[in-house]
């Protein structure tokens, strides 16, 4: 059954989360005013599935029983699902302005019930059948799940079983009858506290001698042995000011978290990968893929910024000037072409054995390599039209002030027809997305989620068959090889 807003944040009470923040332990993460924004972001995903408006999008109907379910429990059933949820990220970064965090559950889910498939087929083992009980329960009761893929990975250079030490890298420490005990961390795990369920993937392929870390599974984001530590954010502490002004976005947020596994248990049935190593790579690449593709949420937030871009404009008074004009176009230019990558892959989906769609890996590479770079010129060009005042605003508690309040309302003001408060809040909005809490998710997660810039240039270089361009670069001027 599909919960609303409400029934997710009273779902989120009923959990025994581990979190600490500050060096300390954070005993109510719902109603903790830094984590509740990013909490906010994700209760958007349950409501706007309820609204008639958005349904379309926000919903799908599941493979395993017809029955309707939110759309980030769905696994793709055809390029249709995967362009509306291209659609659906864009959709909800335009409706929170940051990073909503639900999507590395769905990736993670659709990526498994390729892989377990594929495991089985190889091993005869019962991953997928696994995989498709523990896909029911997550639809049936409408979960949000953490998708936990990146491990501290210690020294670089060093594959997982060569680390001094071992745990850099998640793994398994024990074995038994009735499940497995894995010890390790996984790192930037965004939406972490938010979350029912945390899926543990591996960060990279894998050879014979590193199979002890080559291993999947899901549990219960309070089980036992599991620590959140949450990651400081730029001006996070303006959330706990008693004039949220200041915050730019009050409301929405994201969060990113520290997940720590002091030898936790694991039960057989929740276990989707057991040092059947050669599955490591297949399974990151195929999530990989997908939440490349799920950076269109990035389109959706240079939507907001664009339009506090021309907001901005407008309230200092140069909308009309030509070179403004310019760098609006050139925004919508580069935040449209965003987009049209992540549509690409997924209107270039192709089906795999198990049944589920995925995107198109070259494509997918080639959108999010985009969206490491383009957000950060939108956001270059936000900040030429907002002016420096964007970074030296006084307070919201100066505007207010009895003293000198007046005179903030008299020399900041811009077009006399809007009033200095609005002003204000529109830089503090643009201050957010491109500097302060939300620019975690808008810029250096456009760089380092889902991989980081050469991890794209790596699968583009594999998959972009250049041979065949020699080949036809040769035949048009006559070269013979033979
Ligand atoms: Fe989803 Fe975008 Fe946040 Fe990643 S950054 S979790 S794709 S909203
Ligand atoms: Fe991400």
């Amino acid at each position: 059954m599909m919960m609303n807003a409400r029934e997710y944040e009273e779902s989120l009470r009923k959990l025994d989360l581990v979190v600490y923040m500050f060096g300390r332990r954070v005993e109510n993460p719902v109603d903790d005013p830094i984590i509740r924004p990013s909490m906010n972001a994700v209760a958007k995903t349950y409501e706007m599935a309820h609204d008639p408006a958005f349904s379309e999008i926000m919903t799908a109907r599941s493979h395993l029983n017809g029955k309707t379910i939110n759309r980030f429990t769905h696994i793709h059933q055809g390029t249709d699902d995967l362009v509306k949820k291209t659609k659906m990220g864009r959709l909800l970064g335009a409706h929170t302005g940051c990073c909503f965090q639900r999507c590395v559950g769905m990736d993670a889910l659709n990526a498994l019930s390729i892989v377990t498939f594929d495991i089985d087929q190889k091993f005869d083992t019962e991953y997928h059948r696994r995989f498709l009980k523990y896909l029911a329960y997550v639809q049936e009761n409408d979960l949000t799940c953490d998708g936990a893929m990146t491990d501290p990975k210690g020294d670089r250079g060093l594959p997982p079983h060569k680390q001094p030490d071992p745990d850099m890298f998640l793994r398994v420490v024990k074995e038994t009858g009735d499940g497995i005990v894995v010890r390790g961390a996984k790192a930037h795990q965004t939406g972490a506290v938010n979350s029912h369920e945390i899926i543990v993937m591996p960060t990279i392929a894998m050879r014979e001698a590193d199979r002890d870390y080559a291993v999947a599974f899901a549990l219960p984001s309070d089980a036992i042995g599991i620590t959140y530590i949450m990651g400081r954010q730029s001006c996070d502490t303006r959330k706990v000011e008693s004039d949220l002004m200041d915050t730019g976005n009050p409301v929405f947020g994201g969060h990113e978290a520290l997940v720590v596994f002091d030898d936790v248990f694991v039960p057989w049935e929740r276990v989707f990968l057991f040092r059947e190593y050669e599955f490591a790579g297949p399974l990151v690449e195929r999530f990989a893929a997908y939440h490349r593709q799920s950076y269109a949420c990035k389109s959706g937030v240079g939507d907001v910024l664009i339009g506090a871009a021309q907001t901005i404009a407008e309230y200092n008074g140069v909308q009309n000037a030509s070179h403004v004009k310019d760098k609006i176009i050139e925004m919508n230019h580069l935040n449209e072409t965003l987009f049209c990558g992540s549509l690409a892959c997924a209107a270039e989906g192709k089906q795999t054995p198990c049944g589920t769609f995925c995107v198109d890996t070259l494509l997918a590479n080639v959108s999010k390599q985009n969206v490491t770079r383009f957000p950060y010129e939108i956001a270059r060009l936000a900040q030429d039209i907002a002016g420096g005042l964007m970074v030296t605003l006084p307070s919201a508690a100066d505007f207010k002030s009895p003293e000198v309040g007046k005179w903030l309302e008299k020399y900041y003001r811009g077009n006399p027809g809007v009033s200095t408060e609005n002003r204000f809040r529109i830089l503090r909005l643009i201050e957010n997305i491109t500097l302060g809490a939300a620019a975690v998710g808008y810029l250096t997660e456009s760089m380092h989620g889902a991989g980081s810039p050469q991890a794209q240039r790596i699968m583009i270089a594999r998959q972009a068959c250049v041979p065949e361009k020699q080949a036809l670069a040769k035949k048009l001027c006559g070269i013979s090889d033979r």
